[in-house]
């Protein structure tokens, strides 16, 4: 487990106001991604022990009660190792919440089984003839199909982010997602902010406009309802 950073407090990463464990490596390398830094670890930067990441979230218990995990990939991790830090923040008495790309369904299975997670944010990024073309991962549909029917049918809170990318987020990837978030409370789209992409390619790509926004969701809300 390698986590290079954790930030005091977040408004913007948790349901509520919390503090955020960062983690590194990531099985995508989504083009648009700007976590560069964790996704590609430099080896000689230091990250921080164990020891450290919990006296920094001892500090944190006076102000917030979510921590929230995000990445990277925080699943990648091996499932004991995890599941072990997850007890400890519970000792703790935080709850939660957990960011993923949704490619390890198995592995959340098992940290829901231990009531180890109180709320999980799911990405969800383009359609199945586009996912490796964005993701640069084969394979990863099915997974993340089955991460969704795993929150649906879970009594843990989710909510489901479509990230805003041009060329990737349009009617046709909505069509094939629809059936899928029919019931499901929760589903934000988020901006694409251009700038520090892990493809510098994706730095020249113009952000979707508002009424271009606002046409997708007016869709996707009338054929959800
Ligand atoms: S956007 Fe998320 S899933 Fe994609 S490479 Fe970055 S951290 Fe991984």
């Amino acid at each position: 487990m390698r986590i290079p950073h954790v930030t005091s407090l977040s408004a913007v990463n948790g349901p509520e106001l919390c503090c955020v464990v960062f983690f590194a490596y990531c099985n995508f390398k989504c083009r648009y991604c700007y976590n560069k830094d964790l996704v590609f670890p430099k080896e000689e930067e230091k990250a921080l022990s164990i020891e450290e990441v919990y006296n920094k979230l001892e500090g944190c218990k006076k102000l917030v009660d979510y921590v929230t995990l995000t990445g990277g990939e925080p699943l990648l991790n091996d499932e004991k190792e995890l599941s072990s830090f997850l007890r400890k923040l519970k000792e703790l008495k935080f709850k939660i919440k957990l960011d993923t790309n949704g490619s390890s369904p198995d592995k959340l299975q098992i940290l829901f089984d231990k009531k180890l997670v109180d709320f999980v944010s799911l990405d969800i990024k383009t359609d199945p003839t586009r996912y490796f073309l964005l993701t640069q991962k084969e394979g990863v549909v099915d997974l993340i199909l089955s991460t969704l029917t795993l929150l649906k049918k879970s009594d843990v809170e989710f909510e489901v982010r479509i990230p805003l990318i041009p060329g990737f987020v349009d009617k046709k990837m909505l069509n094939f997602w629809i059936p899928h978030l029919k019931n499901v409370d929760r589903v934000s789209f988020n901006k694409f902010i251009a700038g520090r992409c892990l493809d510098s390619k994706f730095n020249a790509v113009t952000p979707l406009v508002e009424s271009e926004v606002h046409t997708l969701k007016t869709y996707f809300e009338e054929k959800t309802r």
